[in-house]
């Protein structure tokens, strides 16, 4: 290849908000369901309803655009996109297009070249569609309508990223951010955040962009990943063997690794957008606007530092415990209890990255309570057991979130401090490894290593090793 190409991409990202009901009508949205079970007169198109704006929507959509930088459009309307396909009851989607509440905001990102801005264009509210399931069995389609008017949030990036490494940088803020609003759970696997790809290539230096086309159907990071590798060379591809990109939209299928073409892209136009006359345009006023502005939680930037000065949390630590807001929830729950952050902060740290890796889980899937990990502590702080012994404990918590306090007692696991019993034990110990006593007054340090540790497992793990220490050293000096 001789040329150089810039890949440039743009993200349209959709986000499901956490609102209990939907974005018009009073129905759950609860996810899950018997089919068709969660719906009303509104979310399935009937004539003669009516829709009524949910007002924890507009809050949720205000927080994100606050928090992402945005312009606020503090009078803003609802349109209809039109459109036919059976997703959709109303053959129209309720979105919005030419007010939309948010507009030219920025995300700082880490990318390839350091540290960069990532315009965002706009974020509209919007409502979501019912799901289509294709039954090949019985060559029909079903659909279930549960989904449709749950509310939605679109974030619209400016074309700013270059590389798959940026792009899921941004996606990893936003997510950060929107999750520690609580505005949504933003799960990319079940469908909470799905990112479309806007993606175009063109020469190093070459003053216009390219012409892009849009991926769907990604729902993972690493599908988005391989998803823009493989676009990337097949419009580098196309362009040196002369030929155009076409403008359209093309599906991802992660186990082909490749993409084909859905439809060619709409334009606007294409969707007959007018003002929906059903809704009265949104007034957001100041006092409105500020209230929701006092509102918003502490945001990463801000609970990392305070987890720097505040619990005096190396910077490597706190950025991975503010990694996830449930993990950082967690954090935060065990030390107000233990008051002990740095022991918090060690137990998730080793143990609790050890077993997430073993157990390929996410930290959004720890479910032990804070009261256990934090008696834990305390039980190693006043000695009842020792540090061998509550590694074993943690792992229980963990996976089955039991209470320590109980469990040790239950299984017997107190540290042994009686002096005699473990005298006799040490003493056993010493009969049996003539060899390694020989060689402590030999000078070999690791000779005393190895008969601790055999007094430990002779224990079960249980002794206290500090004594185990002492009574080991007087008896060896005596022989
Ligand atoms: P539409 O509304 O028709 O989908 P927009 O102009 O609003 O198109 O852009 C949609 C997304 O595509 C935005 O995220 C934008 O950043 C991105 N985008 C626009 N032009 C390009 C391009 N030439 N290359 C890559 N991405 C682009
Ligand atoms: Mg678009
Ligand atoms: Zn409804």
């Amino acid at each position: 290849m001789s040329r150089q190409y810039e890949t440039v991409i743009g993200l349209e990202v959709h986000v499901e908000l956490a609102t209990k009901t939907k974005i018009f009508c009073g129905c759950s949205t609860a996810f899950g369901g018997a089919p068709n079970t969660h719906t009303c007169p509104v979310c399935t198109g009937m004539p003669g309803s009516l829709p009524v704006l949910n007002r924890q929507v507009v809050e949720y959509a205000l927080a994100v655009g606050l928090a992402t930088n945005c312009g606020i459009n503090q009078y803003c309307k609802f349109d209809r996109k039109n459109y036919f396909y059976p997703d959709n009851p109303q053959n129209y989607q309720i979105s919005q297009l030419y007010l939309p509440i948010c507009h030219d905001g920025w995300v700082e990102i880490e990318g390839t070249f350091g540290k960069k801005k990532v315009g965002i264009h706009e974020i509209h509210m919007e409502e979501d569609a019912g799901k289509l399931i294709h039954d090949e069995w019985d060559d029909c389609s079903l659909v279930d309508y549960n989904r449709s008017g749950v509310p939605l949030i679109e974030i619209v990036s400016e074309p700013d990223m270059r590389s798959a490494d940026e792009v899921i940088a941004y996606l990893e803020k936003l997510r950060l951010i929107i999750q520690y609003l609580g505005a949504s759970d933003c799960k990319l696997q079940e469908g909470s955040m799905r990112a479309d790809v806007n993606l175009s290539v063109r020469e190093v230096g070459a003053p216009e962009f390219g012409t892009r086309t849009e991926m769907k159907n990604l729902n993972s990071f690493k599908a988005i990943a391989r998803a823009i590798e493989g676009e990337r060379k097949r419009q580098i591809e196309l362009l040196e063997e002369g030929k155009r990109v076409v403008q359209e939209t093309r599906r991802w299928d992660d186990n082909k690794e490749s993409s084909y073409a859905m439809r060619s892209k709409e334009d606007a136009h294409d969707y007959r957008y007018f003002p929906d006359p059903d809704l009265t345009p949104v007034v957001i006023s100041d006092e409105w606007l500020d209230e929701v502005r006092k509102r918003q939680p502490e945001l990463r930037t801000e609970k990392l530092l305070r987890y720097e000065q505040e619990f005096q949390i190396p910077r490597y630590d706190a950025e991975i415990l503010t990694g996830s807001k449930p993990m950082a929830d967690l954090f935060e729950a065990t030390t107000a209890i233990c008051k002990r952050p740095k022991e918090v902060s060690n137990w998730l740290m080793v143990e609790g990255m050890r077993l997430l890796k073993e157990q390929e889980m996410d930290p959004e899937e720890i479910k032990f309570s804070p009261e256990n990990l934090a008696k834990l502590i305390q039980l190693v702080d006043n000695g009842t057991i020792n540090r061998t012994v509550a590694k074993n404990v943690f792992e229980e918590i963990f996976t089955s979130d039991i209470d320590p306090e109980v469990y040790v007692e239950e299984k017997g696991l107190k540290v042994v401090n009686d002096e005699g019993a473990l005298r006799k034990t040490v003493e056993d110990i010493v009969a049996a490894n003539p060899q390694s006593v020989e060689d402590y007054h030999n000078g070999k340090q690791k000779a005393m290593g190895f008969l601790v540790g055999q007094t430990m497992r002779a224990m079960g793990g249980k002794a206290d090793p500090v004594m185990v220490n002492r009574i080991l050293a007087d008896i060896l000096d005596k022989i």
